[in-house]
């Protein structure tokens, strides 16, 4: 009788990857033959996703397929409303702690520590963000979703738009370049998928009550402005026949 041949555990290991791969090669094809899940899109979906490369690339960068990018120019408005509420409350026991909290983020990230997103603070930390740029950031992005929920609804864009917003403070880091016809252009890491999410779940769940109330503070001084103008305003004859 034959003796069983023996099969070493690396070769058995090999063996397992290659079927591994093969079966994840043939899901991709059966994937690949079925339709986008966005309604109206008719392409083809992109690897192992339930959406084509382009719903693909919007639901892993903005948390959503329908999602899009919020440059900080739409949102200059919240931002400029932040700045002034911040210099206001610059001592308020809450703004400060959560400035210390980000400068602790961007410290340990530098010090390689593992936390939350640590090479994109890393990066910005190297950049020299501090951690009130942050803060700013992410008030500027609460009072735009606050302002417009049709554009940011749920919190899982809130997520991705805060993290968005936060690495989004500085270029990101160049790793290559490229030819466009003679024109050279560069390509730029882009935040990792579990980085992107994770960054902004931190965020939205630290920072939640602080934000919420940040927002009320802001919107109860737009209203002493409002009203201070609509009683500017008031006619004198009006104000004596009521
Ligand atoms: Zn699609």
């Amino acid at each position: 009788m034959k003796k069983p041949q023996k099969i070493s555990p690396s070769s058995r290991m090999k063996t397992r990857k290659k079927e591994d791969r093969e079966t994840v090669y043939h899901r991709i094809s059966r994937n690949n033959a079925k339709q986008c899940d966005c309604k109206d899109c008719y392409r083809s979906r992109f690897a192992l996703s339930k959406y084509c490369r382009v719903h693909h690339y919007r639901y892993v960068t903005y948390g959503s397929p329908d999602g899009r990018r919020i440059p900080p120019n739409e949102y200059s408005h919240e931002e400029q409303l932040v700045t002034d509420f911040l210099k206001k409350h610059v001592d308020h026991p809450a703004i400060k702690s959560a400035v210390a909290w980000f400068t602790t983020w961007l410290t340990d990230a530098r010090d390689k520590k593992p936390v939350t997103g640590s090479s994109e603070f890393y990066w910005l930390y190297s950049k020299g963000v501090e951690g009130i740029d942050c803060l700013k950031r992410v008030l500027s992005i609460w009072l735009y979703a606050h302002n417009h929920p049709h554009r940011l609804p749920g919190d899982v864009r809130l997520d991705y738009a805060l993290s968005n917003a936060v690495t989004g403070l500085v270029s990101r880091p160049p790793v290559g370049t490229h030819y466009v016809g003679k024109e050279k252009r560069y390509t730029y890491r882009e935040v990792s998928i579990v980085d992107r999410r994770e960054i902004g779940v931190r965020i939205r769940r630290t920072l939640f009550n602080l934000c919420e109330n940040a927002v009320r503070g802001i919107e109860k001084e737009l209203d002493k402005e409002y009203q201070m103008t609509v009683n500017l305003s008031k006619p004198f004859d009006a104000e004596e026949t009521n």
